[in-house]
């Protein structure tokens, strides 16, 4: 079986007084070793949250797609594992937005950091004019398979279906639909990776949290979340992490 993966989203949040929230949050991990558990937090946090993660991992919401050069602001995933981190996000609706990072860029990102030793959550997800288009499956199929880097595999590699307009909205898809969609980016993995598809965890990320954690987590395809908003403290994140 796919063990769960629950994994908190800081996004733009985070100072150092949160620290205690990570620690928190890391007792957490520790108490429920069954699932693994995680915080992708702002780059700034990384190090002094390794001190104080428990049984948590840290990770980061991005890394560069190389290894070093002229990139002022940028961080390459070499930097992120020095600081702490074992995992990254990449691909993320809101730097695919606010960034214009293309299935291209995310598939070369998602190499940099395995080639670190970074293990990699690519994100996917359709726009709401998508969904209401109907054909949101074969969509999100093409953007996972667009941005599946080389050598994809289940002990590196997670996906995160992220249907853009339930992040931060308190909107869910129907569970019908989640099933649906994480059933169609299996088999569309299976087409890519053979039988490792199986192995390969696929979460649900958007308005997660301790009302709807454990319907969506019950879904057969669905191997864990990633959690914006009820990530940041341990209060909210505590029955998302029970719930798995
Ligand atoms: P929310 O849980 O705040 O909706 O954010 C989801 C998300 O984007 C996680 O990456």
């Amino acid at each position: 079986g796919r063990r769960k993966l629950v994994v908190g989203n800081w996004k733009m949040n985070g100072l150092r007084a949160q620290l205690g929230e990570v620690e928190a949050i890391g007792g957490l991990a520790r108490d429920h070793a069954a699932v693994e558990v995680g915080l992708c937090l702002p780059a700034t946090l990384i190090a002094a949250a390794d001190g104080v993660k428990g049984g948590a991992f840290i990770g980061a919401q991005d890394c560069h797609m190389k290894a070093n050069g002229a990139h002022t602001g940028c961080l390459s995933a070499a930097m992120l594992v020095e600081a702490g981190a074992s995992w990254t996000i990449v691909g993320h609706s809101e730097r695919r937005q606010d960034q214009g990072e293309t299935d291209a860029d995310i598939a070369a990102k998602a190499l940099a950091a395995k080639a670190a030793g970074l293990k990699v959550i690519l994100c996917v997800g359709e726009s709401l004019d998508v969904r209401d288009a109907g054909n949101a499956e074969a969509v999100v199929s093409a953007q996972l398979l667009a941005s599946l880097p080389e050598g994809a595999a289940a002990d590196w590699l997670a996906i995160a279906y992220e249907p853009i307009w339930a992040i931060g909205t308190g909107r869910i898809p129907t569970m019908e639909a989640v099933a649906t969609m994480h059933a169609a980016l299996r088999a569309a993995l299976a087409s890519r990776i053979g039988a490792d598809a199986d192995a390969m965890r696929i979460l649900y990320g958007g308005s997660m949290n301790g009302d709807n954690a454990a319907e969506l987590l019950a879904i057969a395809d669905v191997d864990g979340g990633l959690i914006g908003g009820a990530s940041l403290t341990a209060e909210k994140f505590a029955p998302v992490i029970t719930a798995a």
